[in-house]
């Protein structure tokens, strides 16, 4: 079994989704987790701002704009006419759908229903395509296998239990199709595992299914060394580490989902970065090993706010820190960097929802200080076995930029810097020159 994502560029129009098709027909047994088209997930976040202010003329035009939109897909896409009307049709009990929100109320659950559509419509799309092309496929619904437990992390037991009976029920199958990003919660609503979560789906399908590789196919030829978005002479990377594409997802390499890799490490299944647009090129294979030493790649993660808690030399004592994290836990807060003086502590949190009240059980310990608008750089690759001078020669390249903290050390990979998302630009442009 291989499982093969296609985020939203990849099935982004009619004959996106026909190049899709040609790529999955042949060979070996497959799951193929497939994104909304891309723009749809924002259309339907948007719609749910509409209605959530009570705009709902607005979101109802969104609607509108969006079916007409699916109508012309079908229109290219399909060839008979019998196969036009169904997908109309089922087009239209989406839309009708989305619509009935616009005449009732609004709440938290009925977004997580409008945000699913996205996905339903292009699975259902490629599916009856592959269908009016003699090619058999099985759809299999993601809200009848995807599940995220009480504390919205995967539940393992149950997703493997109910996919592989899904996949068992339709014995002679080779192709099955199934939704990216969306699941049930603990309490059997729908949910989602968060933007870009497709990625997400597709390891999770992969351990699961015990997939001997899960792809992952995009709009760029595999994970590049630097933010293409931000950087023009990046190139992609052959080979990375679990380790080394987890930490660059994490960090904002945006080609991956940040939690996408950690299930492939823990089953140890390789994941390779493709590209739609260019299938010939190599891409990115993920893997268990550590190859070649040096800087590898540049990331950059916005929105992050710096935490400084100034508390004299009660720092020395111990079980200081240790209540200073226990107030992140209680808000179920994840810390990203850390760094500690005897004098103070500075950590960086990426959700800041909660932090008025963190930051008001911090000040029994002592001043605090919060700084937003601030982004990690995060500069990857296998610093350890590498030869002395390597973080001199990083920090030169950031020599005309105020640094707020430097974390190092933690783990043989990573060495990561905080500084004003003003700067971001300048800084990762600066570090590029480290590849030439
Ligand atoms: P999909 O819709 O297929 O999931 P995404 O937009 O989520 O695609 O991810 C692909 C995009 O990630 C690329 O178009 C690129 O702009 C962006 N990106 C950011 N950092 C990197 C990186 N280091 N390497 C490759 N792509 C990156
Ligand atoms: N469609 C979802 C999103 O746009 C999930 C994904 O594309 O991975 O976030
Ligand atoms: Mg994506």
């Amino acid at each position: 079994m291989i499982v093969l994502k296609f985020g939203g560029t990849s099935v982004g129009s009619a004959d996106r989704i026909k190049k899709v098709a040609t790529l999955i027909s042949s060979g070996e047994k497959k799951v193929v987790v497939l994104s909304a088209m891309s723009g749809t997930t924002n259309s339907l976040v948007q719609i749910a701002n509409y209605l959530f202010e009570k705009k709902n003329e607005l979101a109802a035009q969104l609607i509108e704009g969006l079916r007409t939109q699916y109508h012309g897909v079908v229109e290219e896409l399909f060839a008979k006419d019998d196969s036009k009307l169904l997908m109309k049709e089922l087009i239209k009990s989406h839309f009708d759908f989305l619509q009935g929100f616009t005449q009732d109320s609004f709440t938290i659950h009925e977004e997580k229903a409008v945000l699913a559509q996205g996905e339903l419509i292009s699975t259902a799309l490629l599916h009856y395509y592959l269908k009016e092309q003699g090619i058999s496929s099985c759809l299999l619904p993601a809200l009848q296998f995807m599940r995220i437990d009480k504390d919205l992390e995967p539940d393992h037991y149950y997703i493997k239990e109910n996919l592989n009976r899904l996949i068992k029920e339709n014995k002679g199958e080779q192709l099955f199709i199934t939704q990216g990003f969306i699941c049930r919660n603990a309490y059997g609503e729908i949910d989602n595992l968060k933007r870009g979560g497709s990625d997400y789906t597709a390891s999770l399908v992969g351990v699961a299914t015990k997939a001997e590789e899960v792809q992952i196919w995009t709009d760029i030829d595999g994970m590049h060394n630097n933010d293409p978005r931000v950087v023009e002479k990046t190139s992609p990377i052959k080979q990375l580490s679990f380790d080394e594409a987890a930490e660059l997802a994490y960090f904002g390499a945006k080609i991956l989902h940040p939690s996408s890799i950690v299930p492939a490490k823990q089953a140890n299944i390789p994941v390779r970065l493709k590209s739609t647009l260019s299938s010939g090129s190599l891409g990115t294979l993920i893997t268990e090993n550590i190859e070649g030493g040096g800087v590898k790649a540049i990331a950059a993660k916005d929105g992050i706010s710096a935490i400084k808690i100034n508390s004299g030399r009660m720092l020395l004592a111990y079980g200081f820190l240790r209540r200073v994290f226990e107030i992140f836990e209680l808000y179920k807060t994840p810390i990203d960097m850390i760094t500690t003086s005897e004098v103070a502590v500075s950590v960086t949190v990426d959700d800041a929802s909660q932090l008025d009240s963190i930051k008001k059980e911090l000040m029994k310990y002592g001043a605090v200080e919060v700084d937003a608008d601030q982004t990690i750089v995060c500069v990857v690759g296998d610093f350890i076995k590498n030869e002395k001078g390597i973080a001199a020669d990083i920090l030169d390249k950031l020599r005309d930029i105020p640094i707020r903290m430097i974390s190092y050390g933690g783990s043989n990979h990573n060495i990561s810097f905080l500084i004003s998302t003003s700067d971001k630009e300048r800084a990762l442009k600066s570090l590029n020159q480290l590849f030439v």
